[in-house]
């Protein structure tokens, strides 16, 4: 299984993940909004802050496409990091 991969500003090449406009936001003020995260069994990681994880399956769908985007895995790391989060 291979993780389609992104190219990232910071970190090169790696592989991408999923995370919440709301964590995108929070890499960029250094601000941490929470760090719900988990891996899809494609091996993917993703990552929603406390208030997506805060709402209901339906509420978090009907945000739409716009509230995910896609960060590089040296990101995602980075704002585990910022959370205080660590990765397993
Ligand atoms: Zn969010
Ligand atoms: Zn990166």
């Amino acid at each position: 299984m291979k993780i389609p991969s992104v190219t990232c500003g910071t970190h090169g090449e790696q592989p991408q993940t999923f995370v919440c406009a709301h964590i995108i936001e929070s890499l960029k003020t250094d601000k941490p909004k929470g760090f719900w995260w988990s891996r899809g069994e494609d091996g993917v990681w993703d990552a929603v802050c406390d208030a997506c994880n805060n709402l209901s399956q339906e509420a978090f769908e009907a945000l739409g496409p716009n509230n995910i985007g896609i960060v590089c895995l040296g990101c995602f790391e980075d704002a585990a990091a910022l959370n205080e989060i660590e990765l397993e």
